[in-house]
């Protein structure tokens, strides 16, 4: 294997050689269900859509590169109008750029631009989530709450700030509701804030249900409404990172919809591109906008690649499928149905401790004890079995583990396409069992 990829380098995964609707082919012809849409949610409508694939064709024959420092196109203009048009009311610009990690990048630098440009650069400080994780780039893994991730460079980073995540199946107290956690966990915001002192403090980042470092965590009721009330409070702006829960994934095209919060910025990438090109964005919001442009008028940032016309010609397309398609009603009814599949399948199960999410944003946790919701010892690697053996299965899902204070869950993340049909459902529910059935008799748990 000569294509550097990440995680081990001696393992030669199998070659891909075609993709269409939720199932991919390799050169072996073994074809997989792909039950997390290209593996990280990102190919929201299936694969090769060719309304989607002419029209980057299209794109290809007029223009495919200007920098948009000199022009703006029709593609990148349109697909803003369209993003700003659905969005919750108060996010009214769009900045363009090539995926997540770039777009939290850009996130950060506006806040900080906005900061400096209404006089208090001391506002340095950024506040985010403990096990959270948004990007890979040196900005976004400083913010990062993931410290496996962002451990080996820690000597390069800049000082994070962490509060405890909205994680209820783990920190909910007895006897407590879930609304009255919600207000608990929100809290902690302000006691963060209060702590560093909320003058030096820029914004707070983070994602509205938590996807790959806590297996589709949503936030709990009234806890979004709580953050955004602290934030007002002390004059802290509000980032949202959408680029895995977004864009349609949870039911509704922005997932902090369904609890009517609007931050100051939202970051989206994976499904807004749907796999077709590699874009993301960040959506500004009116409130820093006047500030960001009245005192030096022009924005301290950019990429080559910003509002690149194939890339937002592909994303246009792919907005327009999930519109014409009426796909969030499918999201809705379809993540219904596979959360009630995986709670009869898995109803005795001793080691499924949770099944959680919203739409097709569906995760699982392993527990090694259902009652006392025991983790199983991380040296057991329980996730890595599960994903080897469940694609042997003919499947692809996306395990995954991290430690909440030394704690441990091993949970599972499934984000089909919103395409996927009920029986591909059910054979998801029905193949998945297999593999974590084999997985756990692998590390002699069943
Ligand atoms: N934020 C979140 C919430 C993510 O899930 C990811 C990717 N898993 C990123 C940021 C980084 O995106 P990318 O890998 O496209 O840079």
């Amino acid at each position: 294997m000569t294509c550097v990829l990440h995680r081990n380098v001696s393992v030669t995964p199998p070659s891909i050689v075609s993709a269409k609707g939720v199932w991919v082919t390799d050169r072996d012809g073994k074809t997989y269900l792909d039950a997390v849409s290209g593996g990280a949610a990102v190919s929201c409508i299936g694969h090769q859509d060719p309304r989607v694939t002419d029209a980057i064709r299209e794109q290809l024959d007029k223009v495919s590169y200007v920098h948009s420092s000199f022009f703006t196109t029709n593609p990148a203009e349109e697909l803003a109008e369209q993003l700003i048009r659905q969005a919750p009311k108060g996010l009214s610009r769009v900045l363009f750029c090539s995926g997540g990690s770039e777009a939290v990048e850009a996130a950060l630098k506006l806040v900080r631009q906005t900061w400096v440009e209404r006089g208090e650069p001391q506002r340095t400080r950024i506040i985010s989530r403990r096990q959270s994780y948004h990007g890979a780039t040196l900005g976004a893994l400083s913010v990062g709450g993931n410290l496996a991730r962002s451990e080996i460079y820690k000597p390069m980073l800049f000082e994070g700030h962490w509060i405890e995540p909205c994680y209820s199946y783990r920190l909910q107290q007895d006897g407590e509701s879930l609304e009255e956690y919600g207000l608990r966990a929100a809290n902690l915001l302000e006691e963060a804030l209060l702590e560093l002192g909320p003058e030096t403090v820029g914004a707070f980042i983070m994602e509205p249900v938590v996807g790959a470092t806590l297996g589709c965590a949503p936030a709990a009721p009234g806890y979004l409404r709580r953050i955004r009330e602290i934030c007002d409070q002390y004059g802290v702006l509000l980032v949202f990172d959408e680029i895995m829960c977004g864009m349609g994934r949870t039911g509704t095209l922005y997932a902090c919809e369904e609890d009517g919060v609007v931050p100051d910025l939202l970051t989206t990438a994976k499904g807004l591109g749907g796999g077709f090109q590699p874009i993301g964005a960040v959506l500004v919001g009116d409130r820093i906008l006047q500030d960001l442009y009245a005192g030096s008028g022009a924005l301290k940032h950019g990429f080559t690649y910003m509002a690149h016309p194939v890339a937002c010609a592909g994303a246009l397309a792919v907005q327009k499928v999930i519109h014409e398609d009426r796909l969030l009603e499918k999201v809705q009814a379809r993540g219904a149905q596979f959360i009630q599949s995986l709670r009869e399948e898995f109803a005795e199960h001793p080691h499924v401790g949770d099944i959680r999410g919203k739409g097709l944003f569906v995760g699982i946790e392993l527990v090694a004890d259902r009652s006392a919701k025991t983790p199983f010892d991380p040296g057991l690697n329980l996730n890595a079995t599960v994903k080897r053996l469940t694609l042997e299965e003919g499947l692809m899902t996306y395990p995954g583990g991290g430690t909440i204070d030394g704690r441990r869950g091993d949970h599972v993340v499934f984000s089909p396409a919103y395409t996927v049909t009920e029986p591909e459902i059910t054979e998801i529910v029905s193949r998945f069992s297999k593999g974590l059935n084999r997985a756990l008799e692998t590390i002699n748990q069943i």
